[in-house]
């Protein structure tokens, strides 16, 4: 028996390698896309004809290539962009396996111009096949252009594989916006049958989804920004009234590539919960950057699947990125607090962090329950009686806009430009005069700010504090118990199983249950602030709730518990209030991070200014 195993020719190896990199001209448009941005182009040119069958070129003025390099940019494994190893963990490049142009060069005939700075003269190359067909000197200028022919010419059984132009060039796009929106400073040209189909001119990020998208994204975005240790987050969400049932756009970056993470994903749809339907999609443009030692991506030939070193974390942040972006674009554009404009503003200055404001909570104090004096509080740590406040708004007279006592600016604006002043004091227990509030139908609050008239929903708003508390406490562990406590609790077999299933996440949330056995449970504490409810029917509503969503995480579950019990407990429409009760839901309401909208997605204000109430009064 003669000896059967044999070496395979480079021009088979380099088609069967070129299987995983080149699956449609879509790929190689990324390919030679991501090699332009590598060598520090600033502006690049994309040229298309028949969605890529026939070629597909990209032309950059980067580094360019010496006579060797344009060479040996071919064979398989060379990359210019990794030495060791150990490269790998700090990899900043979007290419380094060296296997793109080997790959392309297999299934296609490539005409590779190029030249660098310094040299008079460049080099032409033309491949079939791995096979180099000429290799000559030629007058080309500073940079690269790779013309890719006929692809798959010698793979008729790719060929026949691709789909439709329409579809082959929506691939290609695909692959040009992932890059495109990852450099809005790189300036780039699509042509398609020799028509210009995009002109991107260097711009900044905002500027450039609007060029791809359209001019009616830009009044779509939210700018989101969060700094941490471990990631940065950067970017924007699409206002929520903008999601939309069909999947829109979509797009998260790691370190400047464009990757898939349903994870990630589902991060960001838990910050929109409540404030879009369940069956739409939020469009969002979001970029992490992370140590690359953090990030291992090259567990997919293609790349954009990637795992984090710690994607818990990464999932939290982000989530409280997106809820935050949110929270202040509905505070700064809901609320119709007018700004005077002679104030004199400190800027934020750079890497200035914002305070977040603290509620201080007398755990004794129910301001339903009890005769006791109220006693809003309002402030920062760190807080001074020497006030900042004062020189800001001219001396002894009140803030802009309303009598001393809450701000007629919206928190986060107000904070924002503050800053974090160590002597900052919003102190408002003493000398506040009574705030203009009353109520109307017995269920809601009217309160009279400068320009306009704002008119609270007492029970949506109030289900908005408890439910924030809640989840609040769900860090601070922060329990009381109260003359209504215990309580007994008893259920039926399969529902005290569900229950000590929850009894941790209730603990989360402030609410001390234990078992007692024979499907009997015993409520022993509960968060501060809850009052006089129907305990047992509110967890009896929870149980309801948790088994019509299924929720698997536990985060998702407290907040269903949060959500449900802050329904259960809050005060209801119809119930006459006093001044007290309706200054602590005007103050608390607006210490939450989302003021304007209940947990169950119903707004809880609105605002009707002079201006409207004016014209009703035209002729
Ligand atoms: P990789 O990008 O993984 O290194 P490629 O096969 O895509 O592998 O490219 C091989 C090498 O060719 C690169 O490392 C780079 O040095 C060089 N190269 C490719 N395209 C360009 C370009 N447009 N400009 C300058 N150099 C390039
Ligand atoms: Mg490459």
């Amino acid at each position: 028996m003669p000896d059967i195993i044999r070496m395979l020719p480079e021009s088979v190896s380099n088609q069967i390698a070129a299987g995983e990199v080149v699956q449609r001209p879509a790929s190689v448009a990324k390919e030679l896309l991501e090699n332009t941005i590598d060598a520090g182009a600033t502006e690049i040119k994309l040229i298309i004809k028949d969605a890529g069958r026939t070629l597909i070129q990209v032309i950059d003025n980067g580094c360019g290539m010496s006579e060797r390099d344009a060479r040996m940019c071919f064979e398989r494994h060379a990359t210019s962009k990794l030495q060791t190893a150990n490269d790998l963990l700090s990899i900043r490049t979007l290419g380094f396996r060296g296997e793109a142009l080997a790959s392309i060069a297999s299934v296609a005939q490539v005409d590779l111009r190029t030249k660098k700075t310094d040299d008079e003269i460049g080099t032409q190359l033309i491949i079939e096949g791995t096979e180099v067909k000429s290799h000559n000197p030629v007058s080309t200028s500073t940079g690269t252009s790779v013309q890719v022919k006929n692809l798959f010419y010698n793979v008729p059984a790719r060929r026949n594989f691709l789909k439709s132009n329409t579809s082959e060039l929506k691939y290609i796009l695909d692959e040009f916006f992932r890059i495109a929106l990852v450099h809005p400073d790189i300036a780039f040209t699509v042509y398609n049958q020799d028509k210009v189909m995009f002109q991107l001119p260097s711009a900044n990020l905002r500027q450039r989804i609007v060029a791809i998208f359209g001019t009616n994204y830009n009044q779509k975005l939210i700018p989101v920004q969060q700094q941490t240790g471990m990631v940065n987050i950067s970017g924007f969400i699409g206002k929520p009234e903008f999601a939309r049932k069909k999947r829109g756009e979509q797009y998260f970056f790691a370190n400047g590539r464009f990757i898939r993470n349903p994870y990630l994903h589902h991060a960001v749809e838990a910050g929109f919960m409540e404030l879009i339907p369940k069956d739409s999609y939020p469009t969002y443009f979001l970029y992490l950057e992370l140590d690359p030692s953090n990030i291992d991506v090259n567990i997919h030939p293609t790349k954009t699947e990637i795992n984090f070193t710690d994607s818990k974390s990464i999932y939290a942040i982000l989530q409280a990125a997106v809820r935050q972006a949110l929270g202040k674009y509905n505070l700064t554009t809901v609320l119709d607090f007018e700004q005077e404009q002679s104030m004199d503003i400190p800027p934020l200055k750079p890497g200035q962090t914002i305070r977040q404001p603290q509620i201080t909570v007398n755990p004794d104090f129910n301001p339903f329950e009890k005769k006791q004096e109220f006693q809003p509080s309002l402030r920062f740590e760190n807080q001074d009686k020497n006030s900042r406040l004062a020189s800001w708004s001219g001396g002894s007279q009140a803030l802009p806009g309303q009598a001393g006592t809450i701000p007629s600016l919206p928190l986060a604006e107000l904070i924002e430009k503050l800053g974090d002043e160590k002597n900052l004091s919003l102190n408002l227990e003493s000398e506040s005069p009574p705030l203009p509030l009353f109520q109307i139908a017995n269920s809601y609050i009217v309160a009279e700010t400068s320009k306009s008239l704002m008119f609270i929903d007492q029970q949506s708003a109030h289900e908005r504090i408890l439910y924030e508390e809640m989840l609040e406490y769900s860090k601070e562990e922060h329990t009381v118990s109260s003359g209504i406590l215990p309580v007994s609790l008893w259920f039926s077999a399969d529902d005290a199983l569900l229950m000590n299933d929850l009894l941790s996440d209730f603990l989360a949330l402030g609410f001390d249950i234990s078992e007692f056995g024979n499907n009997d449970f015993v409520l022993q504490s509960i968060p501060a602030d809850l009052g006089h409810t129907d305990f047992h029917g509110a967890v009896e509503k929870v149980l309801e709730a948790i088994k019509n969503d299924h929720p698997g995480k536990s985060v998702a579950k407290q907040q269903i518990i949060a959500k449900s019990m802050a329904r259960s407990a809050a005060v209801k429409r119809g119930k006459p209030l006093k001044k007290e009760e309706m200054e602590s839901i005007y103050q608390k309401l607006f210490a939450c991070k989302m003021p304007e909208i209940s947990p169950n997605g119903k707004p809880t204000l609105f605002v009707l200014s002079f201006d409207e109430l004016l014209k009703k009064f035209k002729p």
